[in-house]
């Protein structure tokens, strides 16, 4: 035994050195073979941790999958985030003039804040005349500075 039979010499071949089962998830603690995806082992119940590397690999896999790998070796631990997930959100912008997704732009505003303030008072002088008076008085004092109050409010535009 441990010497190779000589030439001619009908012998068993001695078992090799397991293959590469590097890869093979293993338990670190008693070698058990581990469910796919476990988080310990169902011999032993020791936690199944990351080698570095495996967490060396896995940040390779993510920065190459991301376009975004620096190093230059899957060692490396150069990790640079995107630039845009930690720059400051930028300033709101918020106005009474510029439109925005729930006001009118300024100009329509304009034409609003004058119907309501003359146009419909007018129009309703012409329907019912001097008994109109009363009613357009409350609209002056209650329903218009309200609409008018409302529809120049402050809305976020950017
Ligand atoms: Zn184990």
């Amino acid at each position: 035994m441990g010497s190779p039979p000589a030439a001619g010499v009908v012998g068993v071949q001695p078992p090799h050195a397991a293959a590469d089962i590097s890869s093979v998830e293993e338990c670190r603690s008693c070698g058990a073979r581990l469910f796919e995806g476990a988080s310990f082992c169902a011999r032993c119940l020791s936690p199944v941790v990351a080698s570095e590397d495996e967490v060396a690999q896995g940040l390779g896999e993510v920065a190459a999958a991301g376009g975004r790998w620096v190093g230059t070796t899957s060692r490396s631990n150069t990790w640079t985030t995107d630039p845009r997930h930690s720059e400051p959100l930028p300033a709101k912008v918020h106005s009474r003039w510029k439109a925005s997704p729930e006001s009118f732009p300024g100009p329509v505003k304009l034409l609003l804040t004058a119907t309501i303030a003359v146009g419909i008072p007018l129009a309703f002088y012409k329907v019912a005349g001097p008994f109109s008076l009363g009613p357009i008085l409350i609209w002056w004092l209650t329903i218009a500075p309200r609409s008018v109050r409302d529809l120049w409010r402050r809305t976020r535009v950017r």
